[in-house]
C-alpha cells in the first residue's frame, strides 16, 4: 500500500520552534519524497478480473444442484464428489504455476455430520519467494435446510429460537437441490478467478498465497477448523486470511440494493492483527478500486452467523471475512440460491478488492515485530520523558518503515510518517498515553506491509490476601 501524507500539525509546529532532535531531521526528510504513482502491478491485476469468467464459475457451480458434504460423491455431475473434481481440474488448468492438491480428511460421525465422511477440501498453492502464507479462502459446500431456508430462521420468534436444528433431522435428504450460487459459489468463483489471475501475471510475490476453497462449512466450518489446527500445529507463518463467503448479490431481501460496497468483518479487541488486516483492505481498495467503498465492521461476524475466518481466528491468526452489504435470506440455504441471485458486476467489484489486498500484501515485506522476547511493546517516552519513541525489529526486505497514529479514542490511523531504514525512531512530544502507534514495513517498490500496532499487554494483578 502506499500512502502519503503531510507533516502533521504538531510536528510542523515543532520544527518551526526550532527544537529539533535528530530523529525528527530523520522524520522531516522523508517529506521530500513526492507521491508515488500507484503500482502499475496492482492496476494490472485489478483489470485482469474477468467478469464473465466469474458468471461461467458460478453457473457451473450452482449446476451440480447439490454441493452438500454428505451428498453423493460417486455421481459424475451431481453432488460434492463431482463438484470438487471439477474445481481441483479447473484449477489445475488456471495456471501450470498453482499446486492443487485435495487436503483430505475422515471426519468421524458427529452433531452436523450424521454419518462418517471423507471431507475434502481443495488447495491451489502459488509458491512465494518466502513461506510466510496469506490464505484466500472460501467454502464451496451448500446447504438445503428445508422449510423457509434461512429467512425461516431469521423470523422465527425469539422465543422458539432453541427450535431442533434442521440439519439434525433424521428424514434429511443430503441430495435435494441446494445450488448454492451466492453461498458460496461466489465466493468459490472470486477464489478461483484471482488463483488464475495471480498465478498467471507474471508477477513475483514475496508471500505464499493459498487458495483453499473449503467444505463442511454449513456443519460447523469443520474443513477449515481441521486445517487452521493442523497449521497452528505446525507452527506454519499465516500472515492474513481473507475469506469471501455470501458476496454475489446486490439486491437485498429487505428491500435495499447495494452494488457500491461491500462489509469486511473482523475479530477485536480494536488493535487485533485481524483489524490491521480490515483496515489495510479499506486503504489499499480506497486506492485501487475508488468506485467501491469498503464498509468496516468492528465485529467477528454477522449476529448468531459464521464463516471460516473465524477457525483461523480460533488458531491465533489475523483472519477477515467479506460478504454483501445487502443480503437476502429468502435465498440463503434453500433451494432459491440460483445463480439470477447473484449479481456478476457486483461480484467482479468485490473480486477487485481482493485482489488488490491480496498482491499489495504479498509484495510487501512482513510486518515488523514491535514486542520483545517477553511480548512486551517496545515503546517509551525517550528521550525527554515526554516524546513517542518508537521500536521494531527489521523486516526482511524492508527498505523503509512508515510509522502510524492516532488520538487514543478513535479506531483508524489519522497519520503517517515515512522513515528510512531504520529500527527505532522518536517522535518529539507526543504523548505515548494519548495516541496509538504502529509501524509498517515498507519495500523497495513501495507496498507497506500490514500495521503492527503498539499495545500494551495487561497482567492481572494476584489477588490481595485477605486475614
Ligand atoms: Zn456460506
Amino acid at each position: 500500500m502506499r500512502l502519503h501524507r503531510t507533516l502533521p500539525a504538531t510536528l510542523a509546529a515543532l520544527a518551526l520552534a526550532g527544537a529539533v532532535p535528530a530523529t525528527f531531521s530523520q522524520l522531516a526528510s522523508g517529506q521530500s519524497t513526492a507521491t508515488r504513482d500507484l503500482d502499475s502491478r496492482l492496476q494490472q491485476l485489478v483489470s485482469a478480473v474477468s467478469e464473465s469468467r466469474l458468471g461461467e464459475l458460478v453457473n457451473t457451480l450452482a449446476a451440480f444442484g447439490t454441493r452438500n458434504t454428505l451428498s453423493s460423491t460417486t455421481s459424475p455431475e451431481r453432488g460434492i464428489g463431482a463438484a470438487r473434481q471439477w474445481i481441483f481440474e479447473e484449477l489445475q488448468r488456471s495456471s501450470p504455476r498453482l499446486q492443487v492438491s485435495f487436503d483430505t480428511y475422515k471426519v468421524a460421525k458427529g452433531a452436523r455430520i450424521t454419518r462418517d465422511v471423507e471431507l475434502r477440501n481443495v488447495l491451489a498453492v502459488l509458491p512465494g519467494r518466502s513461506p510466510r502464507r496469506i490464505y484466500l479462502t472460501a467454502h464451496y459446500d451448500t446447504v438445503n435446510i428445508g422449510g423457509t431456508g434461512q429467512i425461516g430462521s431469521n423470523t422465527r420468534p425469539s422465543g422458539q429460537t432453541a427450535a431442533a436444528d434442521p440439519q439434525l433431522r433424521a428424514d434429511q435428504d443430503y441430495n435435494v437441490d441446494a445450488p448454492g450460487a451466492n453461498d458460496n459459489g461466489s465466493g468459490t468463483a472470486l477464489t478461483m478467478e484471482l488463483a488464475r489471475v495471480l498465478a498467471t501475471s507474471g508477477v513475483e510475490f514475496d508471500a505464499t498465497i493459498v487458495f483453499a476453497l473449503w467444505a463442511g462449512e454449513e456443519q460447523g466450518l469443520v474443513g477449515s477448523r481441521i486445517h487452521a489446527q493442523r497449521l497452528a500445529r505446525n507452527k506454519t507463518v499465516v500472515e492474513a486470511n481473507i475469506n469471501n463467503d455470501i458476496v454475489g448479490n446486490s439486491h437485498g431481501g429487505g428491500g435495499e440494493t447495494d452494488a457500491g460496497s461491500v462489509r469486511v468483518y473482523s475479530e477485536g479487541p480494536e488493535d487485533s492483527p485481524s483489524r490491521a488486516l480490515a483496515r489495510y483492505i479499506s486503504r489499499v481498495a480506497s486506492l485501487y478500486v475508488p468506485s467501491h467503498r469498503i464498509r468496516l465492521m468492528a465485529r467477528p461476524d454477522r449476529f448468531s452467523r459464521g464463516s471460516d475466518h473465524s477457525s483461523f481466528n480460533d488458531y491465533g491468526f489475523p483472519a477477515i471475512a467479506f460478504r454483501e452489504s445487502r443480503e437476502n435470506f429468502a435465498k440463503q440455504h434453500s433451494a432459491l440460491d440460483t445463480v439470477d441471485g447473484v449479481d456478476v458486476a457486483y461480484l467482479a467489484q468485490n473480486a477487485r478488492v481482493n485482489i488488490v489486498s491480496l498482491a499489495s500484501l504479498a509484495l510487501a515485506p512482513p510486518a515488523p515485530v514491535v514486542t520483545n522476547e517477553r511480548g512486551q511493546a517496545r515503546i517509551g517516552r525517550q528521550p525527554s520523558g515526554y516524546d513517542a519513541n518508537l521500536q521494531w525489529q527489521a523486516s526482511p526486505g524492508a527498505s523503509a518503515y512508515r510509522i502510524y497514529w492516532r488520538d487514543a479514542w478513535t479506531n483508524d490511523w489519522a497519520e503517517s510518517r515515512l522513515v528510512g531504514d531504520q529500527t527505532q525512531v522518536s517522535l518529539p512530544g507526543l504523548s505515548i498515553d494519548d495516541h496509538v502507534f504502529g509501524v509498517a514495513a515498507v519495500g523497495a517498490d513501495g507496498n507497506e506491509s500490514l500495521v503492527s500496532a503498539y499495545v500494551e499487554r495487561r497482567a492481572r494483578r494476584p489477588e490481595v490476601k485477605l486475614r
